[in-house]
């Protein structure tokens, strides 16, 4: 998979370098190219933002800049041909909210684009733009604000990268995590069986296996029940 970064700070993206990310740019599962939208501003200042249009407080990212990125990342064919066109993520607290099953979506596109706002955000008419490029997403991380879009981008990076095959070492861990199902994973244990007191659960110990994946399937059940009853209503 190809991911593009479009970013007034690319450095953000340096911990892409590390852990299994890293690895697996290492081994080609993985390409990710972070580019300065400065790159894109032609005046002395590499302008970006400019006041906005009706008044308010704040800066709005200048359109041409990102125009330019845009354009110029999409008609790049140095991945060779694609099979589909590239999926364009704007990163938004205004925008869908990103579940695990939007990784999935992502994960089994070949391409994509995640440009990163800042300011009061991007100027509405990128969006609009953009959508003769490829398919737009605007997608939020939760109902919160931060200041940019890089935190963002990354935590859909290590969401959608981690699908990828090959870049988590033993598929079957991805198979049983939280929301993969629509409920939240069992509790886990590892040794030692007994520590400060607190003891393992006994049927985890009891190597009855049919036992051991009831036990855990109503602990989901009562875990989810107890922290994010919403996932209950929406679960089959
Ligand atoms: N004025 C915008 C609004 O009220 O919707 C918020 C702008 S925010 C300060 C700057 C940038 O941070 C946004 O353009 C977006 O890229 C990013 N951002 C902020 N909160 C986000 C969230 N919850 N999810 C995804 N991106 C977010």
């Amino acid at each position: 998979m190809r991911i593009d970064v479009v970013s007034i700070f690319p450095s953000f993206f340096d911990v892409l370098e590390v852990s299994l990310l890293g690895r697996a740019r290492g081994k080609g599962l993985l390409d990710v190219r972070v580019h300065d939208l400065r790159s894109w501003a032609h005046d002395r200042h590499r302008t970006v933002d400019d006041t906005p249009y009706g008044g308010g407080a704040g800066m709005v990212m200048k359109p041409e800049p990102w125009g330019e990125a845009l354009g110029a990342i999409a008609s790049d064919a140095s991945t060779g041909p694609q099979t589909t066109g590239p999926v364009i993520v704007f990163p938004s607290p205004a925008g869908e909210v990103f579940t695990q099953a939007t990784a999935r979506e992502l994960a089994a596109r070949e391409h994509l684009i995640f440009g990163c706002g800042r300011y009061e955000g991007i100027d509405e008419r990128v969006f609009a733009h953009a959508a003769s490029l490829g398919e737009v997403r605007l997608i939020s991380l939760g109902d919160y604000v931060l200041n940019g879009g890089e935190v963002a981008a990354m935590a859909m990076i290590e969401a959608v990268g981690r699908l990828i095959p090959g870049v988590v070492g033993n598929p079957d861990s991805l198979v049983e995590e939280s929301h993969e199902d629509g409920l939240l994973e069992y509790p886990s244990y590892t040794k030692p069986a007994s520590w400060r007191g607190l003891d393992v659960p006994d049927i985890l110990l009891s190597g009855n296996h049919g036992a051991i994946a009831a036990w855990r399937r109503e602990q989901q059940l009562e875990r989810t029940r107890a922290r994010r009853p919403d996932l209950l209503d929406r679960s089959d």
